[in-house]
C-alpha cells in the first residue's frame, strides 16, 4: 500500500515532516490534584494525578524520595477497529512502566520524600501514538498538581513507510508493519529519556527517524510552554494579581 502519494502527501493529507493538530487543556478532573487532556490529531488522553501524598502500602514508603505510580488504560470506547483488554493485560502495563519511568526522570523525587505521587492516563480514542500523548498529558497535569520538576517531558513518533520517514503516526501509518520509534525528552536539558522501537531499521535511517521524532518532541515542548504560561496569567487574571 502507498503511504504517501506521488505528490508528497499521507492518508490523512499531511506532509511526511508534518505533526497532527495538538490540543491540550488544563483542569479536566477537578477532583484531582493537577489534570489534563491532550490530543493529537485523533488520540485524545486524558491525565490525573494525586499527591505528593501519604504512601498508601507503607512497605512501599522511601526515606530519600517519593514513590511514584502511573496507571495506563484504554476506555473500552476508545477504538473501534481491535479491541482488547482495556488495562491489566500485558501492553497496558509495558505501557505503565514506560511513562512512570518516563515521567520520574523529571520529578523531583526527593523533595518529596516518604510521599506518594499517582499518575493516572486514559486514552479516551486512541489513533495512534497513545503513549506520546499520555506523556504530554501527564507533564500538564503534573505542572497542573504543582509538583516541582526539573524540566517539561515531551514525547513524540516517527516511523518509517515507502523509504520516507513520517513524523506522527496515526493508527493507520502504525498497523502498517513499519518501524514505530517512540521518541520522549527534556528540551530544556536537551536530553533524551525515551526511546522505544518495534521492527527493524538500518542504523543511519534510525538517526534520521530519531531526529525527526525529537523535532515533534520541541514542538510538544513550545505548545506546552504556551498552555502553561496562558493558564498561569488565567489565574493571576482570576486572583486579580
Ligand atoms: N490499538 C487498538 N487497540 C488496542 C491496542 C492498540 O486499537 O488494544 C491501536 C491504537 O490506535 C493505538 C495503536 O493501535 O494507538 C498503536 O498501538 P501501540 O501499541 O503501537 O501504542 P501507541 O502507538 O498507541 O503508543
Amino acid at each position: 500500500m502507498e503511504y504517501v502519494s506521488p505528490e508528497g502527501l499521507r492518508l490523512d493529507g499531511r506532509r511526511p515532516m508534518e505533526m497532527r493538530q495538538i490540543r491540550a487543556e488544563i483542569g479536566a478532573v477537578s477532583r484531582a490534584d493537577g489534570s489534563a487532556i491532550f490530543e493529537m490529531g485523533n488520540t485524545k488522553v486524558v491525565a490525573a494525578v494525586y499527591g505528593p501524598r501519604e504512601v498508601q502500602n507503607r512497605s512501599q514508603q522511601m526515606s530519600d524520595q517519593a514513590l511514584i505510580r502511573c496507571e495506563y488504560s484504554m476506555a473500552n470506547f476508545s477504538t473501534g477497529d481491535r479491541k482488547r483488554k482495556p488495562k491489566g493485560d500485558r501492553r497496558s502495563t509495558e505501557i505503565s512502566l514506560v511513562i512512570r519511568q518516563t515521567m520520574e526522570a523529571c520529578i523531583m523525587t526527593h523533595l518529596m520524600p516518604r510521599s506518594q505521587i499517582d499518575i493516572y492516563v486514559q486514552v479516551l480514542q486512541a489513533d495512534g501514538g497513545t503513549r506520546s500523548a499520555c506523556i504530554n498529558a501527564a507533564t500538564l497535569a503534573l505542572a497542573d498538581a504543582g509538583i516541582p520538576m526539573r524540566d517539561l517531558v515531551t514525547s513524540c513518533s516517527a516511523g518509517y513507510l515507502n523509504s520516507i520517514p513520517l513524523l506522527d503516526l496515526n493508527y493507520v501509518e502504525d498497523s502498517a508493519g513499519g518501524p514505530d520509534v517512540t521518541v520522549g525528552i527534556l528540551p530544556k536539558l536537551d536530553k533524551v529519556t525515551l526511546l522505544q522501537m518495534d521492527s527493524k531499521l538500518p542504523i543511519d535511517i534510525l538517526e534520521n527517524v530519531v531526529q525527526l521524532a525529537t523535532e515533534g518532541c520541541k514542538a510538544v515542548a513550545n505548545y506546552i510552554r504556551e498552555i502553561l504560561l496562558e493558564n498561569t496569567k488565567q489565574l493571576e487574571y482570576r486572583r486579580g494579581v
